[in-house]
């Protein structure tokens, strides 16, 4: 990926892959999906030693937006002396927001403590594009494993995060309330199956893959 750097950090108990996208040269960049241990994703950003911009969400669950809150304020404590505008939460779509207004409820059917629910500055949908680092992600809408899952693809690096959409060898659950296994499968086959097979992507949990080789191998798709 010409300048554009990708790094995981797997948080909370769920090992969901929070991923850290930054520009090589500008050292700017955008954290997706922090869903816990707000500590060690700071701490990864630190190595990795970029400046995010922005808070990305594929979906509300709470291993993926649950640190979302804190990890924002945070940022905006450390970095910036407290500008209320700085690092704002990004995504997903409109229709999962009712999940992140649910997250410290997910919380307490989990038992997990310390993570809060999320208000996103700013929702995506369909069509939407976002620019990381100057690198540009376009914004599918996958619903299925949640109303709301968004995924970003970067066309000019052939590469993409696809939250709880698409596994190596898997597809996301479909058996937690809301979900929709025909939706998902839908989405997977007429949005993300088109981008080629040489598309190489980042899910929310294990390893990533490539278009091609879940189009060969995956049982789900079969
Ligand atoms: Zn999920």
């Amino acid at each position: 990926m010409p300048g554009l750097r990708a790094a995981v950090v797997p948080v909370t108990p769920f090992q969901q892959n929070c991923t850290l996208l930054w520009d090589e040269d500008s050292k700017r960049g955008a954290v997706i999906d922090p869903g816990g241990e707000v500590d060690r994703i700071l701490a990864a950003v630190r190595e990795a030693g970029f400046s995010p911009d922005m808070i990305l969400l594929t979906h509300g669950h709470i291993d993926h937006a649950g640190g979302a809150a804190e990890l924002r304020d945070s940022l905006r404590r450390q970095d910036r002396g407290g500008d209320k505008s700085s690092c704002p939460i990004i995504g997903p779509d409109e229709r999962d927001r009712f999940l992140l207004q649910g997250i410290e409820q997910q919380a307490r059917a989990y038992g997990l403590t310390g993570v809060r629910n999320v208000a996103p500055d700013r929702g995506l949908k369909e069509g939407d594009t976002i620019e990381v680092g100057g690198h540009r992600f376009d914004v599918l809408y996958c619903p299925g494993h949640t109303p709301g899952h968004i995924v970003f693809v970067n066309p000019g690096t052939r590469f993409a995060i696809v939250g709880d959409v698409l596994f190596q060898g898997s597809v996301g659950r479909t058996d937690f309330p809301y979900g929709d296994h025909a939706a998902l499968i839908d989405s997977i086959k007429r949005k993300l199956l088109p981008l080629g097979d040489d598309l190489r992507f980042l899910c929310g949990h294990g390893p990533g893959s490539t278009i091609g080789a879940e189009r060969r191998h995956n049982p789900f798709l079969r």
